[in-house]
């Protein structure tokens, strides 16, 4: 497996900062520890670049982010604090989710370990996500001829509303998110098959949905490439989730959509998204769970 991965997605935010910035050095430490990557496998991002980004995003946004001058309104929807770290990070976690579609258009399955950020839209940043990773990786490939047609899994317990704003009118692009109903975004955006899954919903009853409604997506969007936003909020316990899966539950979650999408010869990317277990090392080995049926299934 080939994986994107730069030490600068680490920034160091606020003490209390809610976000769980250490989840992506000790995921790619207990991966490497798991022998799941090897260092020869991991591909180090450069930061995007911004004829990239205005594929997806207002060149006043991208602007906005990068010079530091966004207001201090749009600061507190982003809900993180600017710095130079922070842009570094976002375009690095950008970059590593195109690098990684094309390895898995080469390879059938690649990962970046960060990206997903899926509430971010193209005028604005909101909810931890500065830059919508997937949709730049999708407008990226499709300019460049890669791909045609695109399925974004989105199994993030929080519905992903930027993807859906940015590709609403857009038949190339299939996006389907399952989430928790009364999970943020409380204003949902209308995505090609939403699934708003009721609070407390545990692993029999998600998988039920998931088994419905994944092969429905797949059919419909008969996609080159598809891009799994594999969040782990979905867990019992988690601080911003409102389902109650176990880690059984979400690995029969990760087989299930690997293996459909293998069974259909359709190249997944894997990109991280949400997970706000107890500790960052927990939240870490819970992320893990999909890398490790990712090689069961991939080899
Ligand atoms: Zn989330």
């Amino acid at each position: 497996m080939r994986v994107s991965y730069h030490e600068a997605y680490y920034v160091p935010l606020p003490e209390k900062h809610p976000f769980p910035m250490g989840k992506y050095p000790a995921l790619y430490h207990y991966l490497l520890s798991e022998n799941l990557i090897k260092t020869g496998n991991v591909v180090r991002p450069n930061e995007a670049e911004l004829q990239d980004l205005i594929l997806v995003h207002t060149a006043e946004y991208v602007h906005g982010v990068i010079q530091g001058t966004l207001s201090s309104a749009a600061i507190r929807i982003l809900g993180m604090p600017w710095s130079s770290g922070l842009v570094r990070r976002s375009l690095l976690a950008c970059q590593g989710t195109i690098n990684a579609a094309l390895m898995a258009l080469h390879d059938g399955w690649a990962a970046n370990l960060a990206g997903g950020t899926h509430h971010a839209f193209p005028e604005h940043g909101e909810g931890y996500c500065v830059f919508n990773d997937v949709a730049i990786a999708i407008r990226v490939l499709q300019q460049a001829k890669w791909i045609r047609r695109a399925l974004v899994v989105d199994l993030d317990v929080h519905q992903g509303n930027g993807t859906a704003y940015i590709f609403r009118n857009d038949p190339t692009v299939f996006t389907f998110s399952m989430h928790g109903e009364k999970n943020y975004p409380f204003h949902k955006q209308t995505s090609d098959l939403d699934v708003a899954l009721p609070d407390g919903l545990s692993d029999d009853g998600y998988m039920d949905c998931l088994r419905r409604f994944l092969p429905q997506s797949i059919a419909l969007a008969q996609p080159d490439v598809a891009f799994y936003l594999a969040g782990v909020d979905v867990l019992a316990g988690d601080r911003l989730g409102r389902l109650n899966l176990s880690p059984w539950g979400l690995r029969q979650r990760e087989y299930f959509v690997l293996k459909a999408l293998h069974a259909a010869q359709i190249p997944v990317c894997i990109t991280l998204s949400g997970g706000y277990a107890a500790s960052a090392e927990e939240t870490a080995r819970m992320h893990a769970i999909c890398y490790q049926e990712a090689r069961s299934i991939f080899g």
